[in-house]
């Protein structure tokens, strides 16, 4: 079989193997990668895995982009090694079901893709000595996350950024408990600069000599992983061939992209629903055709989600045929027809979150965080337009309830359960740097730490 390549949105650079394009992270024309061709999955492989746990699943779908790159004995270890943890499906009412994707080691869903990405990048490097930086920005979840994952990876150095203001203590001392060659830089400004931050750096001429990489999901290193939930739901829940609802709480919207890379591989689907809080720049772009990006992002009670332009949409707008770059300008319009039929986008107010989880916990006693509250008032916006006719859908969990205790503790009274890795993590002590809005002082910051290793 010839090796699987991966061309930019942008089309001006090169198309790479899959080791290059998760190395990368961004594609040199500033555009994200994306496959080629998407390899199939028939729905009698689909059938067959009913039977399998999860981490057999997911070796079956990844193995279809690592042939020829990694032997599959050693494929199939590191999906071992790395979903060793509970996916819960939660009967909801008839064939509507909760998928909860918190049982990882820093309770998001994020861990799914952090925990394969940096096995597979640890074995990269590995293989030709290589070292690697890797820049991250975050708002709470991707932070914890990939420092979870490349703790002690050896050859990778991880630098985490974070609003210091805008995390939560516990998804703070979820990234800052970690040392060795995790780094964390508390920043005395928005998420927005961060990311600014960290964009500069990579396009910053001075630091051309240092080995720099993201773990954002501008990688498709976290989009590959990120389609393998959606395989195991139907598994579960659907009859061979049965196409089913997704509904999935997006902010830069890649967990919705390993949704649609599942559909391209394959898997039936009736109707994806992203889900969005107050940053509705999708929801917008979906009914109107025009594209206008939110800036600043929005704030609100779903954090991992106030994302004013999500990077993912230029892949989305891709896989219908259309090219938007990098800052969100379009060049060519996609097919709004397809996308409307295939896909539904709703905005969810805090207030309307709010509502949400509360109407959840009295009717079905069970407790949501703000972001799968999004995500199941989504589907309950999208169940006003079109009939779920009986078929099967899966509402996404993204995030432990634990690691959002404020607002619970404010419409209950009482404090969600902290899951035991969690709570082990929280009480060790904190270490952090700490530096202003500014990235000539970041790129200093880099330089020193380069030298001084
Ligand atoms: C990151 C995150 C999201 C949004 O995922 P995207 O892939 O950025 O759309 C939703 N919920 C939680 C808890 C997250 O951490």
């Amino acid at each position: 079989m010839a090796t699987l390549l991966f061309h930019s949105t942008n089309g001006q650079s090169p198309a790479v193997n899959l080791r290059e394009a998760f190395l990368r992270g961004l594609a040199p024309d500033r555009g994200l990668y994306f496959p080629e061709k998407f390899p199939q999955v028939t729905h009698d492989e689909i059938a067959a895995f009913a039977k399998l746990p999860y981490h057999e699943i997911a070796f079956r779908i990844l193995s279809k982009y690592t042939d020829g790159i990694i032997p599959a004995a050693d494929l199939a270890a590191m999906c071992r090694e790395a979903y060793n943890f509970d996916i819960p499906l939660e009967k909801i009412y008839d064939r509507v079901h909760l998928m909860r994707l918190d049982q990882g080691p820093t309770a998001s869903f994020k861990d799914f893709a952090a925990q394969m990405m940096s096995r597979l990048i640890g074995r990269f490097l590995k293989e030709d000595g290589q070292q690697l930086t890797i820049l991250t920005a975050t708002s709470g979840d991707t932070g914890s996350a990939v420092a979870h994952a490349f703790h002690n990876i050896p050859g990778v150095r991880v630098i985490v950024l974070f609003p210091f203001a805008e995390v939560s203590v516990s998804q703070r001392k979820l990234m800052t408990a970690l040392t060795g060659n995790i780094r964390t830089v508390a920043i005395d400004g928005k998420f927005d600069d961060c990311q600014a931050m960290v964009k500069q750096a990579f396009a910053d001429p001075a630091l051309k000599h240092l080995p720099l990489s993201s773990a954002n999901s501008i990688n498709i290193g976290r989009l590959l992983p990120q389609s393998v939930y959606y395989f195991y739901a139907a598994s579960r829940l659907a009859k061979p061939g049965e196409p089913m609802v997704f509904s999935i709480p997006s902010g830069n919207f890649g967990d919705m992209m390993g949704s649609v890379v599942a559909r391209e591989m394959g898997l039936p689907v009736k109707k994806i629903i992203a889900s969005v809080n107050d940053n509705d720049a999708f929801p917008r772009f979906l009914q109107t055709g025009v594209y206008e990006k939110i800036v600043p992002s929005r704030n609100s009670l779903s954090n991992a989600m106030n994302v004013g332009h999500p990077s993912n949409l230029a892949r989305l707008v891709a896989v219908y045929g259309g090219q938007m770059d990098e800052t969100g300008k379009i060049h060519k319009q996609p097919d709004l027809a397809a996308m409307r039929r295939d896909l539904f986008s709703t905005s969810v107010s805090d207030e309307r979150t709010r509502e949400a989880f509360l109407d959840y916990w009295k009717k079905y006693n069970s407790l949501l965080e703000p972001h799968g509250a999004v995500a199941w008032q989504g589907f309950l916006d999208w169940l006003k337009t079109e009939s779920l006719d009986g078929f099967p859908a899966a509402i996404i969990e993204t995030a432990n309830p634990a690691k959002f205790p404020e607002e619970i503790e404010k419409a209950f009274g009482w404090s969600p359960d902290v899951p035991p890795a969690m709570a082990a993590m929280i009480r060790l002590p904190e270490s952090f740097d700490s530096m202003k809005a500014d990235y000539g002082a970041f790129r200093d910051y880099l330089l020193k730490k380069h030298s001084s290793e």
